[in-house]
């Protein structure tokens, strides 16, 4: 978990994190987001992007008989949505997606009386502690940053905007990361492998909510939130739990990037963390593996850049910047998400094991070069077949340095 301080200047975390704010930063509205762009841009919204969300919901007509593409792929993949997808659906009668457009708002009062917490240190180390109790992979804390939040919300439902729900009365924010399963993540491109992106999802909901809940039994205010109301990389970087990478996601220590992000938005006075570096921004100088490995093309080649694909990328930050609507177009085309880049990434390691850790840190110093070839040698990032993952087949150390000795 990140070293816990007392909070510092917006300037000065914004360079701790790395962030390249320009003049003409313009905050993002929901409605650009590629997602709810698919609801309502024409552009985006084609028959191929509806049957593409009807697959997380329906059987397909026609099952494909491409590995990792069978029926029993699809049933898995929505299984592990189902839970996240319980909550979306919950409240859409009343013009709500909670979790995916809307903050959650299914709780129980808060508490009349309020506890007393100690310092906002001690408070952190509790709420540190119970989430982890709760689920909770990496948990971090940071204040709440009006630049991140969607400056409109927008409903999927009546495909209109809405005012943003979550305002600086709660001025605290715990964001955690759960865990995307290592294996499932290797069997992408698939279906299955998405069923470590709905676990992700459902856990998250879970956790999310758990957190927010026992903060109100403590008599202070607390909303859950996940992909809605705010960007969350922003704010994972600054809760200090990774940092920002090429492949246009959080990179952390103990996972790479293969984490989904949720945040709880609270009034109960807590220490904030402090932005973390470890060498990503300098080793995805020298690496291109997300690049040449995404198929759509939406992975930029260069040094960071305000440039915009389009209207789904933020305006006036120095940043790598995916394509959104390329890399949306990919998945539209094999119906169902896509974490090729996650699986390539050097950083997507079983960080369990000790030579994986030592690996991160030479990779954190000027040996990075020799990491990387070293890496593409010993096969990581390459794509286990989905059958093989329903044998069990587990990843080993001992057969990747087998086959290195066994290539030319
Ligand atoms: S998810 Fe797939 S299509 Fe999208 S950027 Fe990553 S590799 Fe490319
Ligand atoms: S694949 Fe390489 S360039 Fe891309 S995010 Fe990972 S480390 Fe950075």
């Amino acid at each position: 978990m990140p070293v816990t301080r007392s909070p510092i200047t917006l300037e000065e975390t914004d360079a701790a994190a790395g962030f390249h704010i320009q003049d003409d930063f313009e905050r993002f509205p929901q409605k650009d987001d590629l997602f709810r762009r698919s609801w309502w841009d024409e552009s985006i919204r084609s028959e191929k992007a509806q049957l593409f969300y009807a697959t997380y919901r329906e059987p397909l007509k026609s099952f494909r008989k491409a590995d990792g593409f069978t029926q029993k792929d699809f049933a898995l993949r929505n299984a592990a949505w189902h839970v996240s997808d319980i909550f979306t659906e919950l409240k859409e009668g009343e013009d709500r997606r909670e979790g995916f457009t809307d903050e959650f708002s299914l709780y129980r009062d808060v508490a009349a009386v309020r506890q007393e917490m100690g310092t906002p240190e001690e408070a952190a180390a509790e709420i540190k502690r119970v989430g982890a109790g709760f689920g909770a992979d990496l948990l971090g804390i940071t204040g709440y940053d009006e630049r991140w939040m969607y400056s409109a919300k927008f409903s999927d439902m009546s495909r209109s905007e809405k005012p943003q729900a979550i305002s600086d009365a709660l001025p605290h924010v715990i964001v955690i990361a759960q865990a995307m399963d290592y294996d499932l993540i290797r069997t992408v491109p698939s279906a299955l492998s998405g069923a470590a992106t709905g676990l992700g999802y459902s856990h998250d909901a879970l956790v999310v909510l758990s957190i927010a809940q026992y903060i109100r039994n403590l008599g202070y205010n607390a909303v859950a939130s996940m992909n809605d109301s705010a960007l969350a990389v922003p704010l994972a970087v600054k809760a200090g739990l990774g940092e920002y990478g090429r492949l246009g996601l959080l990179i952390t220590q103990q996972f790479g990037p293969r984490v989904r992000l949720g945040k709880i938005f609270t009034d109960m006075p807590l220490a904030h963390d402090q932005p973390i570096r470890f060498g990503v921004e300098e080793f995805c100088a020298v690496c291109r593996r997300c690049t040449t490995g995404c198929p759509a093309k939406a992975i930029p080649d260069g040094p960071p850049s305000a440039l915009r694909h389009n209207r789904s990328n933020l305006k006036g930050v120095v940043k790598w910047s995916v394509d959104g609507e390329k890399c949306f177009s990919y998945w539209v085309a094999q119906n169902s998400d896509c974490s090729i880049c996650i699986r390539v990434c050097p950083y997507n390691k079983d960080y369990s094991k000790w030579w994986h850790r030592l690996g991160q840190r030479l990779a954190g110093t000027r040996l990075r070069g020799l990491m990387l070839a070293l890496d593409i040698r010993l096969g990581y990032g390459e794509r286990l077949k989905p059958q093989a993952w329903w044998k069990g087949d587990k990843e080993s150390i001992w057969r990747r340095v087998q086959g290195l000795f066994r290539r030319d």
